[in-house]
């Protein structure tokens, strides 16, 4: 905590370079990419997006065919950008090492949406644990959690608490896994923790750097439900979304 408090020190008196190429102009400052970066990284916006898991639809059903064809378990999802390849490297880089730029440009928005959240009223966040230890209460394991600033936005905007209900069972990693795999190995990842046993708060934010298949977001979903939580709200900084 301290450390990234230094950093941010750092960057106010120091020009902010881009976090893909290094060059600094007024964008780079701005927002962390410089403008030609952040040309390079825009995304075309679809027409019309799935009301559940927000991805680009070609037609006009409200609901995608995934939505529609599975048992759902969380209520919505926000994601701040649809992952393109350049962005998907800029997340790596993100989780590789600690890239302020690059954590300013991926959170562009997040404050807007934030705010869009207020009204449904959350009682608090959750990351989904990949290892046994969240975290960003273990800074040895990752010098910096690509959630980090998700959660700190969500803390400062909706005045929730951070709460770590699930614990991971499998040590197994969602990346890598075909589509179908990871519909199999989500389902047995985490369990719900002792203390947490059918008083999982009503409403919950669930925050994770990329919305891939939904299949751990809906599977933690379906453990907070039937623990007591109402509803879950997802928020990513990219969704896949083709
Ligand atoms: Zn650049
Ligand atoms: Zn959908």
């Amino acid at each position: 905590m301290r450390s990234l408090f230094f950093l941010r020190v750092l960057d106010f008196f120091f020009p902010l370079l881009c976090g893909i190429c290094g060059r600094e102009d007024f964008f780079s400052l701005k927002i962390g990419l410089c403008k030609r970066c952040t040309n390079a990284v825009r995304t075309s916006k679809p027409s019309a997006r799935c009301n559940v898991c927000f991805s680009p639809l070609s037609d006009i059903s409200v609901v995608c065919g995934f939505c529609d064809s599975r048992n759902i378990f969380f209520t919505k999802v926000y994601s701040l950008r649809d992952r393109n390849d350049l962005l998907g490297e800029l997340l790596n880089k993100l989780k590789s090492n600690h890239e302020y730029p690059v954590s300013i440009f991926l959170s562009l928005g997040i404050r807007r949406t934030l705010r869009r959240l207020k009204t449904l009223d959350l009682d608090a966040c959750i990351l989904l644990p990949s290892y046994s230890k969240n975290k960003i209460f273990n800074p040895v394991m990752r010098p910096f959690s690509p959630n980090k600033r998700l959660y700190e936005e969500s803390k400062r905007i909706l005045g929730i608490p951070l709460i770590d209900p699930l614990i991971k069972t499998s040590p197994e990693r969602q990346a890598g896994k075909s589509f179908s795999e990871r519909f199999f190995h989500a389902y047995s990842a985490w369990e719900i923790k002792e203390k947490w046993k059918n008083r999982c708060p009503s409403r919950i934010l669930l925050l994770d750097d990329v919305f891939t298949t939904g299949a751990s977001v809906n599977e933690a979903s379906r453990i907070l439900k039937k623990n007591g939580t109402k509803s879950v709200y997802v928020l990513t900084y990219l969704r896949v979304s083709d």
